[in-house]
């Protein structure tokens, strides 16, 4: 059993953070961004870092080669929904990424660039740093502010998935 704190004060007591965040609503958790049967889109739990979004799966599989051809079909569209809405929301790069070893519950990141971090450079070396100093506090936003970006976002996709 994991105890995970998210970025708005709550706690998740669970065997598996993707299959607790999977069943989160907008009440529950407010940077939820958009729940299909297939899949949960949110602003990541544990970072208060604007448009930081997490698509995970509702079901838990570990690789997109678990994935059911439902579940491949409506992957791409909601990908692409997520991506259109944060450049709505002015994120110009964002960086997608995958992580098969990091847990055991298939969650797909992008992760947009911040000003600040133009100084670190580009490419996965880039995003490896940024993410160090993230979790270290550096870039830290308002949670409000953070469940602000993440309502834009909800508004974008749910016009893109229309
Ligand atoms: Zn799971």
């Amino acid at each position: 059993m994991r105890v995970i704190r998210l970025f708005t004060g709550h706690e998740l007591r669970t065997a598996c953070i993707g299959c607790a965040v999977a069943n989160l609503t907008e009440t529950d958790y407010p940077g939820t961004i958009h729940v299909s049967p297939f899949f949960h889109v949110h602003q990541d739990i544990e970072t208060a870092l604007a448009g930081f979004v997490i698509i995970s799966t509702r079901r838990h599989v570990t690789s997109i080669a678990d994935f059911t051809m439902q579940e491949l079909q409506h992957f791409g569209p909601t990908l692409v929904a997520a991506r259109k809405a944060l450049s709505e929301a002015g994120f110009e790069t964002v960086y997608i990424f995958q992580n098969e070893d990091s847990a055991d519950h298939f969650h797909l990141w992008l992760f947009p660039a911040h000003p600040w971090m133009k100084e670190l450079g580009k490419g996965p070396a880039m995003l490896a740093e940024a993410l160090r100093q993230v979790k270290t506090g550096k870039g830290a936003q308002q949670p409000s502010h953070v469940v602000a970006i993440a309502r834009r976002l909800s508004l974008s996709m749910e016009r893109y998935l229309d």
